[in-house]
């Protein structure tokens, strides 16, 4: 009789090891979350050709795709602010609205929620860390326009890591470039609550533990060096989140793609997109050490209408982008997930789940109730 005993312990440890192993796969402790601004497929199409015709983006090797609605409350051509609105609080908002609904309703945000589970969270942008989608995570405003207003609420909710632009909306307005109506120092603000404020890369690079307010630029980033690059900015979030048992939930955007598409300037954009793939890469090199890390890579919307065509005849280039509006487009875009909970994320959905998804996956009741 004693064999069979000590057989029925061991299988039930076995179960309960296998139930908890599963467990641990399918439910990520962290999530970064990339937000490509205006990049749909031609504009990843045109960075991976660029190149050469056999060469894949660190973004291929993800493991799970998906295509996503982007239409906001009021449109069908969202901009960045309903479009980040949606994946942050998993409400459609009117264009220009930041986690603000159109009935004027403040809607709880996917970062918010992360900080009540203790969770540390973090922001990282090429663009101003005021600017629409980091906002749409970490704000509450009726215009987008607000970034003087936007700025003050980071501080407020001790995000634990903002790197980008938009220093100006930070300075009193009796400082030279400043963006600000009121006489408020955020900086010196920020210094007070216990956070390293830096504006260069070394000063960024030294920063080892804590709080991080790392703005490089008055406005958006040059994205050339001295500046951190976007991948730098999101190795240091990575770095400075990390440690945190809780867990973590870090926004990254390559957020000068959309810029470079209303401008209709293909190498900018390549070059952007590029960027923002290297930036894939050092999040995806985290994920794959750390093993309980969920990476989703998405954009809030298509900008400029691009497809790309043949070139014309002689010409040397692969291929020919054909811009079809300065502005923005209301096609799907795609979503790449990789890491414990990836399989969610697959098959055709609306903006909106994606927050949603990440809430059950972190068991997060209540969030996004209608
Ligand atoms: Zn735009």
């Amino acid at each position: 009789m004693k064999k069979p005993a000590c057989w029925t312990v061991f299988l039930c440890l076995l179960y309960a090891s296998i139930s908890w192993t599963t467990q641990a796969e399918t439910r990520p402790r962290n999530v970064i979350l990339m937000i490509g601004d205006g990049m749909g497929l031609a504009q990843v199409t045109m960075a991976r050709l660029s190149k050469g015709t056999s060469t894949a983006l660190r973004m291929d090797a993800m493991k799970v795709a998906a295509l996503v609605f982007t239409h906001s409350a009021n449109s069908l051509i969202t901009d960045s602010a309903a479009a980040g609105t949606a994946l942050a609080s998993g409400f459609k908002a009117n264009n220009g609205m930041i986690s603000v609904l159109p009935d004027g309703k403040v809607v709880e945000t996917f970062l918010e929620a992360a900080q009540k589970r203790r969770k540390s969270v973090g922001l990282v942008t090429t663009t101003t860390i005021t600017h629409a989608t980091p906002a749409s995570f970490g704000a509450h405003v009726s215009s987008r326009a607000g970034e003087a207003d936007i700025a003050p609420q980071y501080l407020e909710k001790k995000i634990d890591v903002l790197l980008g632009g938009g220093r100006a909306f930070f300075l009193p307005k009796s400082a030279g470039g400043s963006k600000r109506e009121d006489s408020r120092d955020l900086l010196q603000e920020a210094r007070a609550a216990g956070y390293a404020v830096v504006d260069t890369r070394e000063g960024m690079t030294a920063v080892r533990q804590g709080k991080l307010l790392g703005l490089f630029q008055m406005s958006y980033l040059t994205t050339e060096a001295p500046e951190p690059s976007l991948a730098e900015m999101t190795g240091k979030a990575l770095e400075l989140l990390s440690p945190d048992k809780d867990g973590f939930f870090l926004m990254v955007e390559g957020g000068q793609i959309d810029s470079r598409c209303h401008a209709q300037d293909a190498a900018g954009a390549i070059k952007q997109t590029l960027d923002f793939d290297v930036a894939i890469g050092k999040a995806l090199e985290f994920a794959r050490k750390d093993g309980r890390t969920l990476v989703i890579v998405t954009a809030d919307h298509e900008t400029g209408g691009l497809t790309l065509i043949a070139p014309e005849a002689g010409s040397k280039e692969k291929i020919r982008p054909n811009w079809g509006t300065k502005d923005h487009s209301g096609i799907n875009v795609p979503l790449l997930a990789d890491g414990p909970g990836a399989v969610q994320f697959q098959g055709v959905m609306d903006n909106t789940e994606i927050p949603r998804k990440l809430a059950v996956l972190w068991r997060l009741a209540g969030f996004a109730a209608r």
